[in-house]
């Protein structure tokens, strides 16, 4: 089908990156708005979204509220219905399409292919954008996704360098959006089955990484033993903070090696110091990983870049905003950060 463009949100044309917080609650969701997101992007309690964690996540009268919230204040609400559908069951996505589109909702986070002609074909006005589970990372593919469905936004894979998002946006047609703190994981965005391999369930089609029912946590010989379906995944010391079990937050033993984070560090994404950077690069939208975290966690966040971002737009150098900038470094996860592929030479 030929490109069907919906109209452009108000903050494609502001001169400020618009901030998109994440939330895993209505309480995130609140939260978020009154400490200055522009931007709020949920999903519904099911396997239509990637983060389909038990306590987590908004019914159809949560949404309703919500947007209600948001809209009142001028901002806006994204809704990620970003897994795969089942074969043979493509119902549950339809239905989370449809509910996110009666209800007012600002876009769909999205990549599976069919879900994606279906939101373009039935909801032609609802703007698309194209989820980070697409792994879309070439312009060719960008432009397939634009060509075919006619996706407003993309959020890019956090494989690309900073020079390389610049040269990216002068050859798509379409807004990107990156992720500027929060959580990473390996460098294979949207196709990573490593939690299906230890546990048969993982993000790409049921939503959750590592489902709690398969971890399991043991004491032995002094050491805390964390187990993910067959696989011991990590052991700790005393004194140290034993993380969630992901597989690719693992301390594993290769060949004759000591144990080591074969995978990815436990590193949170802080890239605070190139909200400028970012900006110049053409990158009209900052995204927030942690849609797990508390409403507590999402509004410092928030705060600190509401305030880091308006100060960089007035030309005000950082320096009199140590607080925030150290705020955010306290919040990193595990107390470690990294400024990801952004700069980085080692993908
Ligand atoms: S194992 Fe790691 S990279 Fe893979 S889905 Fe889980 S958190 Fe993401």
């Amino acid at each position: 089908m030929s490109a069907v463009m919906t109209s452009a949100p108000t903050a494609s044309a502001q001169m400020i990156p618009e901030i998109v917080a994440p939330a895993g609650t209505p309480a995130a969701l609140v939260a978020a708005i009154d400490a200055g997101a522009d931007t709020v992007y949920c999903g519904f309690r099911d396997a239509t979204n990637a983060r389909n964690y038990p306590g987590l996540n908004f019914t159809a009268e949560d949404l309703k509220e919500g947007i209600a919230y948001a809209h009142a204040r001028g901002r806006r609400v994204n809704v990620a219905i970003n897994t795969y559908a089942s074969a043979g069951n493509t119902k549950l996505w339809h239905k989370a399409i449809d509910t996110a589109a009666s209800l007012g909702a600002d876009a769909v986070i999205m990549a599976d292919i069919g879900l994606l002609d279906y939101a373009a074909r039935t909801h032609p006005k609802l703007r698309r954008h194209l989820s980070v589970q697409g792994g879309a990372s070439t312009i060719s593919s960008i432009h397939y996704y634009y060509e075919a469905f006619g996706i407003a936004r993309m959020i890019l894979p956090r494989m690309f360098t900073l020079d390389e998002i610049a040269e990216l946006k002068t050859r798509v047609p379409i807004e990107i959006e990156c992720f500027i703190f929060g959580s990473l994981s390996p460098m294979t965005e949207g196709r990573c089955s490593l939690s299906a391999y230890a546990t048969g369930r993982s993000p790409n089609l049921c939503g959750v990484c590592s489902p709690a029912e398969h971890v399991r946590y043991e004491q032995q010989d002094g050491e805390l033993l964390c187990r993910l379906g067959d696989f011991v995944t990590n052991s700790f010391g005393p004194g140290e903070s034993a993380g969630y079990p992901t597989v690719c937050k693992g301390r594993y033993m290769a060949g004759d090696a000591d144990p080591a984070y074969v995978f990815e560090e436990p590193e949170c994404l802080n890239a605070a110091e190139y909200i400028g950077a970012m900006r110049k690069a053409g990158i009209c939208a900052f995204k927030i990983e942690g849609r797990q975290r508390g409403r507590f966690y999402v509004a410092e966040v928030v705060a600190s870049f509401r305030e880091l971002i308006d100060a960089e737009a007035r030309g005000e150098s950082f320096a009199k905003h140590g607080a925030a900038l150290e705020r955010l470094r306290r919040l990193a996860e595990g107390g470690e950060e990294t400024k990801g592929a952004y700069r980085k030479g080692w993908r």
